[in-house]
């Protein structure tokens, strides 16, 4: 780590760059950005914020389409000192105003086509608006044109807000996550050791920057080593593929890599100068892992992490990268397995709440004490709230969110294991394994099942299939076949969604 007396994050990026002409993006339409440009930039987008008012700690809400102002707004923001806050591009004005009025930002930048609307719940809590189109064009980018590039970045402490993200929060209100300078920063710093990125690599971007994968993985990982990125402003598998030829590294989401495998254009000769795919967010299918091994010669690397904590585990760079398996705790990371309702840690090979600690675990979540305090343990672990194991050789397993869990008549089912054998099947794509309401036992065990088009799968031969493998409990008393599973834009199944639709299937008539 580099020594700098301000523990500011992109005092930690950038105090140190050697060479401002390397070049740190490329877009679709040729642009080629360099690590000067992207400072200067970001110096003048800091003065335009600051001459709107936005002090060190302020709140600057974001809620525009991918694009590299968009990314320089970050870097310009986390520069003045304020506080980093983007919300997912899909979020309606209704949702805005629970964001905005519990973010309570002092700016916030959205789409043109936005402003009015914003404007109106703004006012509320009396933020300033401006706008920054998915083209680039906006008042923000209008005024950083005009403004000085010279910028001072404002002195920030370890512990000090650089972002505070929504988490994507299926029940219940969405909590804005606090991440400090420090948590951002040190993350990245193991990330480049860890995934032995260099400045000779360049990454495919193609994910979200309203996220932590596509923001803070990929984008400060990148920026850290000086390497370059060709940022997309969306996946799209035919680009991400020619682009191979030149490329290193692909970090996505699971279904990324479900998609790609899709493309006959995927081969192990179009990906022969890739070193690295990466992949998170959401359980990458084992069968996946497997079969873009055999396609391309490369085993995917799955690491796990949250909004809350940045990343947490990762399988090796050198070494085995299990199938279904996050891999070990990163560097300075501790992982443990608990006793949910104790806290008590089991022993290797046992199933229970995963817990973190370390430089990587957020602050607390915005404005809710109580809630922060009852997701750490008194010895400063956070509580995932992701159920899972850690196996004999370290590498940790997780079998699910813990509200996901089934009780079945008393007894814990844990989904992943049900689905896992259900996706083994000839024929199944993928399984989902929820709880519904059942009038004898809690709640019934149900599956939800994809298959390939034409397979010759049905509920008797999925039962079948499962009877002797798993103990009579954990079988379903339903299979339901859908042409596809609801997922949210990071590719994570959205079981609150298939709870919802089957609730009444065990409902006495
Ligand atoms: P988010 O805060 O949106 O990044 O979601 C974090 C959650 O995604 C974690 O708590 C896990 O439940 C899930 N997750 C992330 N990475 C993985 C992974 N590699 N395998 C399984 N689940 C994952």
């Amino acid at each position: 780590m580099t020594a700098t007396a301000n523990a500011n994050l992109f005092s930690r990026l950038f105090d140190d760059l050697d060479d401002t002409a390397r070049l740190a993006i490329e877009t679709l339409d040729g642009r080629h950005i360099t690590y000067g440009d992207l400072i200067a930039f970001s110096g003048r987008m800091a003065n335009v914020l600051v001459a709107r008012g936005v002090k060190p700690g302020d709140r600057v809400a974001v809620q525009v389409e991918k694009s590299v102002p968009n990314l320089v707004l970050y870097l310009a923001t986390v520069r003045a000192g304020a506080v980093y806050l983007p919300l997912n591009t899909a979020y309606t004005l209704n949702e805005l105003e629970y964001f905005i009025t519990d973010a309570e930002p002092s700016l916030v930048i959205c789409d043109p086509s936005k402003a009015d609307g914003i404007r109106a719940i703004a006012a509320k809590v009396k933020a300033k608006v401006e706008t920054l189109g998915a083209d680039g064009k906006g008042s923000l980018t209008e005024a950083a044109a005009a403004a000085s590039p010279e910028f001072t970045t404002v002195a920030r402490a370890n512990d000090d807000l650089a972002a505070i993200l929504y988490t994507s929060g299926t029940t219940g209100r969405s909590k804005g996550a606090m991440l400090t300078h420090d948590n951002l920063a040190s993350n990245s710093y193991s990330l480049v050791d860890y995934w032995r990125f260099t400045d000779r690599d360049v990454l495919i971007h193609a994910l979200p920057i309203y996220h932590t994968h596509g923001l803070f993985v990929a984008s400060n990982v990148t920026l850290f080593a000086r390497a370059l990125m060709i940022f997309l402003p969306k996946f799209d598998p035919d680009l991400i593929i020619k682009l191979m030829s030149r490329a290193t590294v692909l970090m996505g989401v699971p279904t990324f890599y479900t998609r790609l495998l899709q493309n006959p254009a995927l081969t192990k000769e179009a990906t022969k100068h890739m070193r690295l795919f990466i992949s998170g967010s959401a359980p990458l299918l084992a069968d996946t892992h497997r079969e873009w091994s055999a396609r391309t010669g490369h085993a995917v690397l799955e690491r796990y992490g949250m909004t809350e904590t940045n990343m947490n585990t990762s399988n090796p760079y050198d070494g085995d990268r299990v199938p279904g398996a996050v891999g070990r705790a990163l560097p300075g990371v501790s992982v443990r397995v608990t006793e949910p309702e104790t806290g008590k840690e089991l022993p290797r090979e046992t199933i229970g709440m995963i817990e973190v600690k370390g430089p990587n675990v957020f602050k607390g979540y915005w404005r809710m004490p109580e809630k922060t305090k009852s997701e750490f343990r008194d010895d400063g672990f956070f509580i995932t709230g992701d159920l899972g194991k850690i196996d004999n050789k370290g590498y940790v397993h997780i079998l699910g969110r813990g509200k996901d869990l089934v009780i079945s008549g008393g007894f814990n089912v844990y989904p992943k294991e049900i689905e896992s054998e259900i996706d083994a099947m000839p024929g199944v794509v993928e399984a989902a394994v929820i709880g519904v309401p059942h009038a004898d036992f809690g709640e019934g065990v149900t599956a939800v099942v994809v298959c390939n088009k034409g397979a010759d799968v049905s509920e008797a031969k999925v039962l079948g299939a499962l009877d002797g493998r798993l103990a009579k409990f954990k079988m379903p008393k339903r299979v339901i076949f859908v042409d596809e599973l609801p997922r949210n834009a990071m590719g994570k199944v959205q079981k609150n969604i298939l709870r919802d639709a089957y609730k009444d299937i065990y409902a006495k008539t």
